[in-house]
Formats: structure tokens, C-alpha cells, sequence
């Protein structure tokens, strides 16, 4: 039997909900958006700057995403939010019709921002392009979003890296609870809507005050914030598991932000995480290093010069149809733009297509006896690597 969350821009079915026996939390849902369905567990990729770097609109939809994230404070402060709604919103913008989700700017304006003064309003931060001085608040990171014309926005936080002190992180944890109160009345557009951000850091009982709280207040959506930083895998586990205990009987969707590796994601399904988003893959593959079922391939090594097979021999991803590893690592080591493209493209599908690996193994209710012969296809990519953040 399934259940559903009716949200006011959202919809959110589980098709099949982790089993009684908790052998896994893993789950299968749908959640249905206002420019489209998208089946979860699922990856996003992210378009910092309304791209997705490297790749058209096609080739993401030929990697086979779904659901893209952009950038809130990247495309405020370039090319501006009101830019875009002349233009006809991001949506038209960036010729891209699936769903979108924006990230509220909270991550950014404390990563990127060079200067950054936080009080209990907002942020004041000098945009790291120009140096100019700008303020986000709650009610400005909403109005950008609604600007924007995502198909979910996201209440503005602040986040603290997860080894910071408990001081830190409790303050910073009861200000976004503060903020997220004031997201969603600032929040007004009726075709998006609107995921709020439970914090905590590592620390147990403020994860679980943040998750009670995020939980209680009318969000679309739960997202896990303040992970996929410096934590270990154990660290990440255990919160994880704190904050799924307390969700255990809600019926919206869990975002947990940040994460990318193909290893990780897949023991963030297993503890019952639905979404992600990651620069990870696309960042990776830029800098030559492709994945692979079992490890991944340093195009930039010698050896892949005189090799006529493709990257991996099943994928269906551009690079791989048409191309050789030796033509790859040609492009790269002549600082080719194609290189660039087609890694992209690769990476992407890897990982899409990962995702719909885990989801098919969740269908047939095999997921936990899949899972050994999931980790090995996902290779080792965890901890450092699995650590970028979106930016
Ligand atoms: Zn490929």
C-alpha cells in the first residue's frame, strides 16, 4: 500500500516504503513537480550558473537527469535574478523543461562570501565576482527563488561546517529555525514549493531538536543540511540515522544536500535519503578521472593513449558510443574542450544510471541482497573525494 504527501506545489507518493523487517530504510517514491514527475531515490546535477558546466540541455537529458539544482547566489549576483524573469525565468532561460530546484544561498554566502557578517536579520557578504557588498536575508533568498522560478525553493539557513564547535553549531542551528519561520511567510508562489533545512552539526540532541522543528512547520520537503562536509563516514551514518529515526512516519520527501560518490549516495538510500545533488561527478570528470563499474580511470595516465576501447563498454553515454579512451586522453592532455564534454557526459550517466540501479533493486525488493554487488560497482570514491561541497 502507498502513501502520499498532497503539498501545495508538490506531490510526493511512496511507491514502495522501506520494509517492516529494517533490513533497509531504502525506499521508491515519486515525487511530482510542476514541470514534471521525478522517481526517487535520484540524483541532481548541478547548474551552478544555469549550466550544467560543459553540457547542453540534451546531453543532461541523455545522461538521463530528471531534476537539475541551480544556484541561488551565483545567479543573483550574475546575470541577476530579475534578468531572468524579464527573460522568461530560468526555466526559459536555460532551455531547460524538467524540474528545477534552487538552494537558498545559505551555503554559498558563508563558503564563497568574502566578507560575511552574520546577525539575527540575515547575512551582509561581499560578492566574491566584484566585491561588492550585498545582504541576504530569509525574505531576499525567497523572492530571488520566486524570481528565479524554480520548481522548489529552499528556506535559507546557515550552515556550519560539521566539525565546528558546539556553540557554533547551536546557534546557528536555532537561527535557521528562526529563518526557516520566516521562509515560509515570506514564501508566496503557489507553482513552487518549498523544502525547509534541518541542522544540528554532529551534535545529537540539537539534530534532533532541528529535525522535530523543521519537521513541525508546513515544508514540502525536508532537507539535511551540514553534511557531506569534514565528517567521517561513521559521523555522517550516525546523524543520518538519528535524523531518519525521527522522519520514520512523515510522508515528505528527505534531501540530503551535498553528496555525490556513487558509495555514499548509496548508503545514504540504504538510511532512507531520497534526493541529492553533488558537483562531484562533473568536477571530477573535468579533471579526468571517469567512473568505472568497480574504481574509476585517470584519463590523464599514459597508458590510456594507445587504448582502443571505450571508457566502459556498456555505457551509452556519448563519449563511450563514439569515442576511444586513447581519443579522451588525447582531448585532455591537449587541454581540448571536448575532453570536458564528454567526461561530463560520462560521469553523469554513471551516476544517473547508478541511481536507477538502486531504484530497480528497491522495486524488486532485493535491494539489501544487492547491495554488496552495489558498493563494489560504486567502487571506493568516499570519504575525501565524497567531500565537495556544491559551490
Ligand atoms: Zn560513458
Amino acid at each position: 500500500m502507498s502513501r502520499a504527501f498532497v503539498g501545495a506545489a508538490s506531490q510526493f507518493e511512496l511507491t514502495v516504503p522501506a520494509p517492516a523487517d529494517g533490513t533497509t530504510r531504502a525506499r521508491l517514491g515519486r515525487l511530482t513537480l510542476t514541470h514534471g514527475v521525478i522517481e526517487t531515490p535520484q540524483f541532481m546535477p548541478v547548474g551552478t550558473n544555469a549550466t550544467v558546466k560543459a553540457l547542453s540541455p540534451d546531453d543532461l537529458r541523455d545522461a538521463g537527469a530528471s531534476i537539475i539544482l541551480s544556484n541561488t547566489y551565483h545567479l543573483y549576483l550574475r546575470p541577476g535574478h530579475e534578468r531572468i524573469a524579464r527573460l522568461g525565468g530560468l526555466h526559459r532561460f536555460m532551455d531547460w523543461d524538467r524540474p528545477i530546484l534552487t538552494d537558498s544561498g545559505g551555503f554559498q554566502v558563508v563558503s564563497l562570501g568574502d566578507l560575511r557578517v552574520v546577525d539575527e536579520d540575515g547575512v551582509t557578504f561581499r560578492s566574491h565576482l566584484d566585491g561588492s557588498t550585498h545582504r541576504f536575508t530569509p525574505e531576499v533568498a525567497i523572492a530571488v527563488q520566486e524570481t528565479l522560478g524554480s520548481d522548489v525553493a529552499v528556506a535559507f539557513d546557515q550552515p556550519v561546517f560539521p566539525s565546528s564547535s558546539r556553540e557554533v553549531v547551536a546557534e546557528a542551528t536555532r537561527r535557521t529555525h528562526r529563518w526557516a519561520e520566516r521562509s515560509l511567510v515570506a514564501h508566496g508562489r503557489r507553482d513552487q514549493a518549498l523544502f525547509g533545512i534541518i541542522q544540528g552539526g554532529l551534535e545529537a540532541d540539537l539534530r534532533t531538536e532541528s529535525s522535530d522543528f523543521i519537521a513541525g512547520l508546513p515544508f514540502e520537503g525536508l532537507c539535511i543540511g551540514g553534511l557531506a562536509g569534514d565528517e567521517t563516514p561513521a559521523q555522517r551514518d550516525a546523524t543520518l540515522d538519528l535524523v531518519v529515526d525521527r522522519l520514520a512516519a512523515d510522508p515528505r520527501p528527505r534531501y540530503l544536500m551535498g553528496l555525490g560518490s556513487p558509495a555514499d549516495l548509496l548508503e545514504a538510500v540504504h538510511r532512507g535519503v531520497d534526493l541529492f545533488d553533488s558537483v562531484l561527478p562533473a568536477r571530477v570528470a573535468r579533471n579526468g578521472q571517469l567512473w568505472v563499474p568497480g574504481g574509476r580511470l585517470n584519463l590523464r595516465n599514459q597508458r590510456h593513449l594507445d587504448d582502443p576501447a571505450p571508457v566502459q563498454d556498456d555505457c551509452p553515454c556519448l563519449g563511450c558510443r563514439r569515442f576511444s579512451r586513447a581519443y579522451l586522453a588525447h582531448l585532455f592532455r591537449a587541454n581540448e574542450l571536448l575532453a570536458y564534454r564528454l567526461a561530463t557526459c560520462h560521469n553523469l550517466t554513471f551516476t544517473l544510471d547508478f541511481m536507477a540501479r538502486i531504484r530497480a533493486a528497491i522495486l524488486a525488493g532485493t535491494f539489501p541482497a544487492e547491495m554488496a554487488a552495489l558498493r563494489v560497482r560504486a567502487g571506493r570514491l568516499s570519504g575525501g573525494e565524497g567531500a565537495v561541497k556544491s559551490a
